[in-house]
């Protein structure tokens, strides 16, 4: 892919063109709007909510710091870097304590530290000698046609055997995508997984060679002293009024050479014309847009059936001396297989400076997702007692907690699942057939924080050129 360094190469005068619409306020969007500006583009970001950021929340609330949605992000690409050294917060950034390089995984209604050298992986309960062992057979195995869309539980099964999948893999997939291996695309889900098999014939041995090929840090974990939610804040006040809250686009209609978007704010209705549009959103929230005049716009409709599932994420405090574990580590995930209520918790206070007040710690438990979406929509009491249940268990926690603050989530992340192409090939579609139409972020290129800042960028680079190319 082109990044937008390469692409943006010449300014645009600014006089020359009615504004590019954004829809969607979320990071995707803004990173767009904002990579746009910063080349001279003028641009309209339109966002339904009341706060910029879509699903970031960061909530301050006297000596705690809760994160409504996202909790961390991976800054593992020079854009990514480029965004937080424009918004002027390479200084404010926080990295993960090096403590927190420790996962722990549930096996026998235990958690038990995720090996991190090959001697203690050798060393760990986490999986049997037969499980183990049959690592060493991964390199010889057969990669697949690279035509198939395999599910991640069918590829993962076929090179590394099904304890792998139960007690590795399938907690992984519980804390990215909230999802089930049975049904995501290794292909779609985890591209880089798939490529290694594809490109190395083997994932062993293509991960060595990339570690060795690579030199430099692998990339950090990252929040800020008030949370992700200081990235839109950041964005926002570069923006100004260009970002338009609580204005829902009720169409976009096409028009000749322009574009006419409709939008209504509080009572108030309106219509503006513009020279291109990106839609920043969710695959629901994009298959329920009004796309007047957009040839294949009806294709759009398939990614209401990408499952959204409901997560619920819950943040509570408790008194430091009424937690037994040492919370040493990232936080816990839960494999399918244990039956557990929670998905996993993260050891929030660990992770970042500033989460709890003195003597306190803070822990965000999600549950739900793909496994369990009826626990997610359980009532407030009912929820609380189940994750105050499983904290008791798992990490010792005695009591209840002294501060608790519960998100819900009712179509959270999009699953990449088998057969996904389908949906790409539909926004290709529509966008093929529709020129200054560019459609982007969680539909189609990737759900974590930093997927979403490179489809701000891509959006920006491609409206850019068609913009540049009209002028
Ligand atoms: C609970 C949870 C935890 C997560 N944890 C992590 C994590 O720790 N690390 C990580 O990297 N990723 C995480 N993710 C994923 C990541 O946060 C999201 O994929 C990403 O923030 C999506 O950003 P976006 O801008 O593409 O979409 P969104 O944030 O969904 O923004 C889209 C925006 O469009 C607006 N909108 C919708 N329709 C219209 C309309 N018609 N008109 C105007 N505006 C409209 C919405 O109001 C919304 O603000 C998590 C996600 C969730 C839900």
């Amino acid at each position: 892919m082109q990044t937008s360094y390469d692409a943006f190469t010449r300014p645009v005068p600014r006089a020359a063109l009615a504004p590019v619409a954004v829809i969607g306020g979320g990071i995707t969007g803004l990173t767009a709007a904002w990579q746009l500006r910063q080349h001279g583009v003028p641009v309209v970001v339109f966002e339904a909510g009341p706060a910029p950021g879509g699903v970031i929340g960061s909530v301050r609330d006297g000596g705690w710091l809760h994160e409504t949605g996202p909790n961390t992000l991976f800054e593992n690409s020079p854009e990514t870097t480029a965004l937080l050294d424009g918004l002027n917060l390479r200084d404010r950034r926080l990295v993960a304590s090096p403590t927190a390089s420790k996962r722990y995984v549930v096996r026998g209604g235990l958690p038990v530290a995720l090996p991190d050298t090959p001697l203690k992986f050798f060393a760990s309960p986490l999986l049997s000698w037969s499980a183990k062992l049959g690592l060493l057979r991964e390199p010889f195995i057969r990669r697949a046609a690279p035509e198939l869309d395999e599910s991640v539980a069918a590829f993962v099964t076929r090179r590394l055997g099904p304890e792998f999948l139960d007690y590795i893999v399938n907690p992984f997939v519980a804390g990215v995508y909230a999802g089930d291996p049975g049904s995501l695309s290794v292909r779609h889900a985890f591209p880089k997984l798939h490529a290694l098999e594809q490109q190395h014939g083997s994932m062993i041995r293509g991960s060595i060679r990339r570690r060795n090929a690579s030199a430099g840090p692998r990339g950090s974990m990252l929040s800020f002293p008030d949370g992700l939610a200081e990235i839109p804040r950041a964005l926002a006040g570069a923006l100004g009024p260009a970002l338009r809250l609580e204005h829902r686009v009720t169409f976009v209609r096409r028009s000749g050479g322009t574009w006419r978007i409709g939008f209504a704010e509080g009572g108030r209705t309106g219509e503006e014309d513009f020279s291109a549009v990106i839609c920043a959103l969710s695959p629901d929230a994009l298959a329920h847009l009004n796309l007047e005049g957009v040839p294949c716009a009806g294709r759009l409709s398939a990614l209401r059936s990408i499952p959204q599932p409901p997560v619920a994420s819950v943040f509570l405090g408790f008194r430091r001396a009424d937690v037994a574990h040492p919370l040493d580590g990232f936080g816990l995930l839960t494999p399918a297989v244990e039956k557990r209520r929670i998905l996993g918790t993260l050891f929030s206070s660990t992770l970042f400076p500033g989460r709890a007040p003195e003597g306190h710690v803070a822990l965000t438990t999600f549950v739900g997702g793909v496994r369990q979406p009826d626990l997610a929509r359980a009532d407030d009491a009912e929820l609380l007692a189940s994750v105050q249940g499983e904290l008791a268990a798992l990490l010792g926690v005695r009591g209840a907690p002294v501060y608790a603050r519960i998100q819900r989530w009712p179509r959270a992340i999009a699953q990449y699942v088998v057969g996904f192409q389908q949906f790409k090939d539909a926004c290709s579609a529509v966008e093929q057939s529709s020129p200054g139409l560019f459609l982007g972020g969680t539909c189609r290129d990737g759900v974590s924080l930093s997927h979403c800042i490179l489809a701000g960028q891509r959006l920006a680079s491609v409206a850019w050129q068609s913009t540049a190319a009209r002028l």
